[in-house]
This record gives C-alpha cells, structure tokens and sequence, in this order.
C-alpha cells in the first residue's frame, strides 16, 4: 500500500494504520506532534502521495478541547510556530486549516468533506493522544497513514518491543543510525487545491478563542517558537555551547545545554536535522554525549511510552520498583509538602526552591535538577503514587516541553526505577538511586545557581 503513494524515504517512515477507499480530493496531512513546514517527514510523505495531477495537498491541525496540562504558555508557542508554518506553506501552494474538536472526530469528518484521497499523520505515543489516532484511523473513508518525524529510526522499526535501559537500546539503534542519518528531500510547490468547502473549517484566531487557556506562571519572553528560530537557536548552541557540551551540561549554574528541547517538543525543530548538523561538525567526546541525550534517550523515551499503555501511571514503572517502593510505604518521610507549597516554591530546601523557581518563571528547568526536583518530591509525598502525579503534573503544567514522552519517562525514572537498575536500599527510596543535597554539592557550584535564579525571578 505505501508504493501505492510514497516513494522512498518517506515511505520507509511511514506505515499504514487503515485501509479505505481512497476519494477524487487532496491528499491530506494532519499536522500534529510535527509542527514546521521544512524537515518533516509526514509533510514530505504527503506531498508525495500529492503530486498525482489534480490531487493538491491540504494540511490540517486540531484544537482539542480537552488537553489536561496545557497553559497559556504552551498555547503562546504553539500559536507562534502555527503562524509561522502557515506562512511558510501558503508559498508552496499548500493550506492550512484549523479545527476545533475532538480530533479523533473532527479530523474523519474533514477528511470526508474533502473527498480525500489518503490521509497521513505524525507518529505519537503520548498517552493522551494516542485515542484521537486510533478513533481517527477507524472511522476514516480513506487510507490513513502515520510517519515517524520524530525518531531518526522509526519507533516500531528500531525495536520491536519496550527495551530495558539505554544500553539495550543503543545496541540496536547504533548499527542502524547511519543508514537513517540521511538528509532531507526539499519540499516543492504543488499545485494550488480548489477552494476548500466552508463549514467545518477555521480561522487560527477563531479556533484558538475556543480553547480554554489557564495561565500558570509568567509568559516566556527567552525563547521565541517557530521553525526560523529553532534553526537560529541550533545554530547558536553549535557554535556557541557545543564544544563545551561533554564538560557543562550538568553544571546547572552554566548555560551548558541546547535549549533546544522546547522546540523539539513541538516539532519545530526536527531532531534528524539537529543530529545531521552536529555531526557535520565533526567527531568529539562532546558531540557523542550530545548525540547520546538527542538519539538514545529521548528515542528512548518513545520507545517506552510506545510499548506501555500504561506510560504515564504509576502501574507503568517497573514491577521491582513498584515492590520496593511499596515495602518503604509506612517510613518517615523527613518533611512533607502539599501541592500548593511546592508549587510556591515553599520548601526547606534552597536547592529544590530555586529549580521549581527555574520552572515556574522560565519554563524549563535545567536537566540536572530535573532528577533531583522530583526525586526530592518522592521524599517528600505521603505514597510514590502521590509523588508521581505531583511530578508529572508540575512538569507538564510549568515547562514549554512538557507532555511529552521524556517528561513520562523522566519522571517514571527519577521516582520509579524507569530504565535504571537497583541501588542500595534506604528509607523512602527503597532501591530507587537516591540524590540529596551534598551530593549535588559536590557536582556543581549549588550556590551559584541559586544565585543565578534570584536574578531570573527579580526579573534580570
Ligand atoms: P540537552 O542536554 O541539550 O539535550 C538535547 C536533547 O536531548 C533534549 O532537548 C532532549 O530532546 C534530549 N534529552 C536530553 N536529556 C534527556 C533525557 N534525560 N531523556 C530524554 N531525552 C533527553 N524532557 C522533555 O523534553 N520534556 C519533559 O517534560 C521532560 N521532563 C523531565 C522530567 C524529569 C523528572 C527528568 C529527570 C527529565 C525530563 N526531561 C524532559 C528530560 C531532560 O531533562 C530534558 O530533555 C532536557 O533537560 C532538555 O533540555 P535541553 O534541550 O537543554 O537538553
């Protein structure tokens, strides 16, 4: 069936998820984890299955309704990078249009109003969206594909089951890379598509007045969305931050890492053109501890929320961990914080405050605190249950990244054992590796980067 539509390298990323009676209309992409117009892979596949005279390409993005943790801040980046992206496509003859809906609903009806020829959308295992594909698949006319954009070897082809840890993975996904690090084919000009049947269809402005947005913490001003600005920002961390990589990254009182994870959560960015530009530069151990977090771990983290329904719950870490956990139920806990102190920044701990701080204020918290934050939230709460949630909920509320894959792995490994394996057992950790603050001590300037984020909340 993929013959039938797509030629090579589209085709190699991309599977079929239903079989339908393909119509006389466009061909149709729904844009949804991959929002950018150049280096992406569905984009490309669609265009492909495009080109037949007459057919024309139409791209469609859902608004959903319910998305539990979105804030206003999310929706800002979102809607910068979307404005972007319809401007960049316009020049290639290829509209966008905005739905609101659920999108397992409201995409089939588009799809039927269109008379489309095949429908092909981005691969994505987060929890929450994996329903609007399936729902969308099964009550679709047409064909319906989904394309990998998002890992450089697609998810069901690099491993054919949840792997056990990154070595496990890295096995399998290193042998594979180069012949899947190739560059991209240029997206082309169509055709333009008949006007589009009225209705159904809205306005960016109007679809996004539907949304109900909640605001938690200030709006980011640091980074700006967009596919222009994730290529200026790759450019920026290659020459400016890449060498020193290796040796900064887990110091969270230097500027040390990419920033680029805001982006490639949203699909500005695609990570295949982040790795195929870092390489280009050459062969270092910074550039190989780069590519380790870009390739192994973050491809890592789909692979897990792609083989476990029940990524994202506490049932989804490890049964070892689960015991563990549960044997250390009844120990004292030495302090405990509701929700609402945490989310204040209102603890006793200097270190814990400044990285909830980093978060709330700036959207992102350094990679490094990341594990000590929600490890600390685990000593913290009255069950790991509790634990879990808070860490995931603060997560996915305050950082421009959040819901995605790597939040869900980060947080299943920091309070549950996720990928990791059995340290020596203490109180409330059970066997889950414990940080505390003495040991962040000896890993970095703690005051430094403490200091640091004052100066952020004073608004420097
Ligand atoms: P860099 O160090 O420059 O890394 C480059 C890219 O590699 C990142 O953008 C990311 O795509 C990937 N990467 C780096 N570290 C990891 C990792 N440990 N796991 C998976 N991929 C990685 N990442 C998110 O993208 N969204 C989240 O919501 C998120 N929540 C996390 C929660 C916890 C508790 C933990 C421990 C980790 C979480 N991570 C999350 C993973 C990681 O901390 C971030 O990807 C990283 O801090 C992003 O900053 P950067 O782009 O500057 O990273």
């Amino acid at each position: 069936m993929n013959d039938r539509f797509f030629s090579a390298g589209a085709a190699q990323r991309t599977r079929l998820l239903s079989e339908g009676k393909s119509g006389k209309g466009p061909a149709v992409y729904w844009m949804s984890r991959e929002q950018r117009a150049r280096d992406n892979w569905g984009l490309l596949a669609a265009q492909e299955a495009a080109s037949e005279p007459g057919r024309g390409l139409v791209v469609l993005f859902c608004f959903s309704p319910s998305f539990s943790s979105a804030s206003s801040r999310h929706y800002s980046f979102l809607e910068g990078g979307l404005r972007e992206t319809a401007a960049i496509l316009e020049g290639y003859n290829i509209p966008l249009l905005f739905l609101y809906g659920d999108p397992g609903e409201k995409i089939p009806e588009a799809c039927r109003l269109l008379d489309a020829a095949l429908l092909v959308t981005d691969f994505d295992p987060y929890p929450e969206k994996r329903p609007w594909k399936k729902n969308a698949a099964a009550s679709s006319v047409c064909p319906v594909f989904e394309t990998d954009g998002h890992n450089i070897i697609p998810a069901w082809i690099v491993s054919p089951k949840k792997e056990f840890s990154a070595a496990t993975f890295r096995r399998k996904a290193a042998p594979l890379l180069d012949e899947w690090l190739l560059d991209f084919p240029r997206l082309e000009p169509l055709p333009a598509v008949p006007p589009v049947p009225e209705g159904l269809f809205l306005s960016l402005d109007r679809a996004l007045k539907s949304v109900r947005r909640k605001a938690y913490g200030p709006a980011i001003s640091w980074i700006k969305p967009g596919e222009s600005a994730a290529s200026e920002g790759l450019s920026f961390f290659i020459r400016n931050r890449l060498d020193s990589y290796g040796d900064r990254r887990n110091n969270p009182a230097e500027n040390g890492t990419s920033d680029l994870s805001p982006w490639l959560h949203f699909g500005h960015l695609s990570p295949q053109r982040a790795a195929l530009e870092v390489k280009k530069t050459g062969d270092t151990p910074s550039r190989a501890a780069f590519l380790e977090e870009l390739c192994v771990r973050r491809e890592l983290a789909d692979n897990f929320c792609h083989y476990r329904e029940d990524a994202g719950t506490y049932e989804g870490i490890p049964d070892w961990a689960r015991k563990t956990l549960d044997e250390h139920r009844a120990d004292t806990r030495p302090a405990r914080y509701p929700l609402n102190r945490l989310e204040s920044c209102d603890t006793g701990d200097p270190l814990w405050n400044a990285a909830q701080t980093e978060l709330v204020m700036r959207g992102k918290m350094h990679g490094w605190c990341r594990m000590y934050w929600a490890k600390k939230i685990l000593e913290w709460s009255d069950s790991p249950e509790e634990a879990f949630s808070t860490a995931l909920l603060l997560n996915d509320r305050y950082s421009l990244d959040g819901q995605d894959p790597n939040g869900i792995a980060g947080v299943s490994w920091a309070v549950g054992g996720l990928h990791d394996r059995g340290w020596p057992e203490r109180p409330v950790f059970g066997k889950i590796r414990y940080m505390n603050y003495r040991g962040a001590e000896r890993k970095f300037p703690v005051r430094q980067y403490i200091e640091k984020i004052n100066r952020i909340s004073d608004g420097e």
